[in-house]
């Protein structure tokens, strides 16, 4: 099997050597995380200050052609692998969150997803509402709960409703969602001045896995009519290492047609598809993973570069770290959507794994979503690696 991280991936991230070390600004190659600062000699033309740096914040300050010569000036020096002072396996290395993350937005912007829920909770009307189609539906998320993989789950508690009124207790419907994500990067639009489709790309830096960990009982009770709160802003994990947009031009393919057509400012003639395989693995504790869903992100309805024009297309500003993720991902086969909540259609299907079944999350549960592109190429796949999480009881 081709592995998740080659030169042409080189995703980056920020890691710590051993327990206590400081993080450091790393990319992934093969088995190894890779200092950057180790490499800033062989860098030439790259400011010192941007390798030798903690984690991605200073990188993403910066703008899309300045990403593009540290690219091609690290393909140049790692062209014939890493040198040993600069490599931590990867194994034992302790991933941080690769930058710090600023505004959080989460969308909801697979058609299946959205029909699922709407036909679960909505069974009397159309399960799509009126709005759907003509916007990418999102809300503003809690980034200071954004924690990295492998970051421990506390099990929420909260107000769960119920026919004699809510109760105080833990969550028992916890769940997860699969989703793909992006941070921004370049210079900011001035507050007023929404960002046009076509330089939307400018401002994507890259790619990142996430598991937007979701409290069904808390959701269904607070959410209206404001949107979601407690029952999702208890965490998020993000996968370590971003994958540069680079990286995923192979990736890219057409998007599925929209109908009706959208508005004028939503409008672009790019393919902004990305054909990225995505697996769930769902892992007892004690027990061995269990894979309860696949789906592909090249199906989602509404595209990042849709994502991000109507996130300002009102004048808001979008600042470097600020963090889109794109909704539950979901297809359209039974065993390819990316929550709980519709693989077991409420609860009421069960998932039989080995002498055991779930409804939805219990305590020592771990959660891994793992995701790579093809590329067009099986030997040359672009990998994300995983987000993990364990789910500790209260
Ligand atoms: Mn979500």
């Amino acid at each position: 099997m081709a592995e998740d991280f080659s030169l042409e991936n080189l995703p980056y991230g920020s890691v710590r050597r051993k327990s206590g070390a400081p993080p450091r600004l790393c990319v992934a190659l093969g088995s190894n995380a890779v200092e950057l600062a180790a490499l800033a000699d062989r860098l030439p033309g790259v400011p010192r200050e941007l390798v030798d740096a903690p984690n991605l914040d200073r990188l993403l300050a910066t703008d899309a052609s300045t990403w593009s010569s540290l690219r091609a000036a690290l393909q140049a020096a790692l062209a014939d692998g890493a040198p040993h002072e600069a490599c931590a396996p990867l194994e034992r290395a302790i991933p941080c969150l690769p930058f710090t993350v600023g505004d959080y937005v989460d969308f909801y912007s697979s058609l299946e997803h959205a029909t699922n829920l709407g036909r679960m909770f909505r069974p009397d009307s159309e399960p799509l509402l009126p709005n759907w189609r003509h916007l990418p539906v999102g809300y503003h998320g809690r980034s200071g709960t954004v924690v990295v993989s492998g970051t421990p789950i506390r099990r929420p508690v909260g107000q769960r409703p119920g026919a004699g009124g809510p109760t105080w207790g833990p969550s028992r419907r916890l769940d997860l969602e699969l989703e793909l994500a992006y941070v921004i990067g370049g210079p900011p639009n001035a507050l007023g001045e929404p960002i046009p489709i076509e330089h939307a790309r400018e401002r994507i830096f890259g790619f990142l896995l996430l598991n937007d960990w979701s409290a069904r009982d808390i959701q269904a009770w607070e959410y209206q009519p404001l949107g979601p709160f407690l029952g999702k802003s208890f965490a998020t994990s993000l996968s370590p290492w971003v994958v540069p947009l680079a990286a995923l031009e192979p990736s890219r393919v057409r998007s599925p047609p929209q109908h009706p057509e959208p508005l004028e400012y939503l409008r672009g003639d790019e393919p902004w598809g990305l054909d990225v395989e995505l697996e769930v693995a769902l892992q007892p504790g004690g027990q061995a993973p269990h894979t309860i869903s696949r789906t592909n992100a090249r199906e989602l309805y509404w595209t990042p570069v849709q994502q991000l024009v109507h996130a300002s297309s009102n004048g808001a500003t979008v600042r470097p770290g600020d963090l889109f993720a794109s909704g539950t991902i979901s297809g359209p086969e039974r065993g390819s959507q990316g929550s709980m909540i519709e693989l077991t259609w409420n609860g009421e299907r069960p998932l039989r794994l080995d002498g055991t079944s779930r409804t939805f999350l219990e305590d020592g549960d771990t959660i891994t979503i793992t995701g790579w592109s093809p590329a067009g190429d099986p030997e040359r796949r672009i990998g994300f690696g995983a987000v993990r999480g364990t789910i500790l009881g209260v």
